[in-house]
């Protein structure tokens, strides 16, 4: 595919862009402070800020574009109505590992079974949101309002823990990303299935496993 790429200097975007490039993807870097222009492109995948990622989804959508996009700390939810105007999909996912994924799976299981959970989520000093979105959307699928407490330290990539407490027990269910190479298979994935997919907003990796 033909892929515009959103924050390809950034420290996701060094890790991805070669691997979708060895996956025989043709890949665009855009340029930060200029008017994208992605017409004609089969993708748009964004690896930005908060700040930025609604403006260039939506330049990418109103160009016709499908949209993968990997930034947390801002709602997709507006752009749902343009994407299926459109007939476009706007696939987003707060956490594209394999790992992660299962991660929430196990804990929205282990939650049935326990009285309270808290989520504890560690990333780099550079993350520029909090709590994490993996965090946020764990919280949603184990339901009850669980306590989420971010850590931010430099020496961590994105780790996660969902601790359960009952009578006498505890469950510690933990994903560590080590490094962010790690995003590529749901990245990959996310672009083969991306047209299969239901036009507007489809949200997280769980829908195409
Ligand atoms: P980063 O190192 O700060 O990289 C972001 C890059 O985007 C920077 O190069 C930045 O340029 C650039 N940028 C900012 N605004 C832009 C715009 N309007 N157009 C084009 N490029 C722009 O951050 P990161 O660690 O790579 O993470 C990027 C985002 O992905 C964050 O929101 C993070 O939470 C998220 N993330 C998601 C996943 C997932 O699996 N979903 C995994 C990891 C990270 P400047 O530095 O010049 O501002």
């Amino acid at each position: 595919m033909n892929i515009a790429f959103f924050g390809a200097d950034g420290k996701v975007g060094h890790a991805l862009v070669p691997v979708l490039e060895a996956a025989g993807h043709s890949v665009r870097p855009l340029e930060l402070g200029v008017a994208p222009d992605v017409r004609g492109l089969d993708a748009a995948v964004d690896f930005t800020a908060p700040d930025a990622a609604p403006e260039n989804t939506r330049a990418a959508l109103e160009q016709g574009v499908s949209c993968v996009v990997g930034t947390t700390g801002w709602d997709p939810q507006p752009l749902d109505a343009l994407a299926r105007e459109r007939g476009l999909r706007l696939f987003v996912a707060p956490n594209f590992s394999i790992g992660a994924v299962l991660m929430m799976r196990f804990a929205e299981q282990a939650a049935r079974y326990f009285p309270r959970a808290e989520i504890v989520e560690l990333h780099h000093e550079a993350k520029k949101d909090a709590p994490s979105g993996t965090a946020a959307l764990t919280a949603r699928r184990i339901g009850g309002d669980p306590v989420i407490h971010s850590v931010r330290l430099p020496g961590l990539v994105a780790h996660q823990e969902v601790i359960f407490g009952g009578e006498g027990q505890l469950l510690t269910i933990r994903h560590d990303t080590t490094a962010r190479e790690s995003f590529a298979d749901g990245v990959l994935l996310a672009l083969d299935r991306l047209e299969t997919l239901p036009p507007g907003l489809t949200v997280g990796l769980d829908a195409l496993l």
